[in-house]
């Protein structure tokens, strides 16, 4: 399988809703072989997570995996993948939190995303089972990234204060500098 390209803010693909994943097609050598393909273009990316509409593939699937010792990750370092398919979003709470965000589709720049903190993802996974799971903090926000790729969504859009965006060089030298916490930080 293959790395694929993954395509960037202006794209259409990645401003339309994803269609959901037929179950049937769950089992077929297509989805499986769109699976290795999405997971190979993650890590030769070095992201966190991807969504299908990222390599140009209208599917609401999305995979998730935090790397083992991770400084960065913490406690969650180690996450295993997740493949979620079809994902329904529930908020558990109004209360917010804030990371700076960066995407495989935004190349170069980091925003300040606020979000809620807790949320339910009900979804099926790649055996077509349906899976309930409820996470919070940085998981939480890693979620709500991917989802909102299949929802023609990008951190961009989800940024409320304008000041906090820059590029990856001006971010360092922030963090460097500590005007920003560099734990704050994901990329996917
Ligand atoms: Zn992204």
């Amino acid at each position: 399988m293959a790395r694929r390209e993954v395509i960037r803010m202006g794209h259409p693909t990645l401003r339309q809703e994803a269609s959901e994943v037929d179950l049937k097609m769950i089992q077929t050598k297509e989805f499986k072989d769109l699976i290795i393909d999405l997971y190979d273009t993650m890590k030769a990316e070095g992201g966190i997570g991807i969504a299908a509409p990222q390599i140009n593939v209208p599917l609401k699937v999305t995979l998730i995996e935090l790397p083992e010792n991770s400084e960065r990750y913490g406690d969650l370092s180690g996450t295993p993948l997740m493949i979620i398919i079809n994902p329904k979003l529930t908020f558990l709470t109004d209360d917010k939190q804030g990371f700076w965000e960066g995407c495989l589709s935004v190349p170069g720049l980091r925003g300040y995303v606020e979000r809620p903190k807790k949320i339910r993802v009900d979804y099926y996974n790649e055996n077509g089972e349906e899976k309930s799971l409820e996470v919070e903090e940085f998981l939480a926000t890693v979620f709500q990234h991917e989802l909102d790729h299949l929802f023609g969504k990008l951190y961009i859009d989800r940024i409320t204060d304008t000041t906090k965006i820059c590029y990856n060089e001006e971010f360092s030298q922030l963090v460097a500098s500590k005007k920003i916490n560099a734990d704050d930080v994901l990329d996917d």
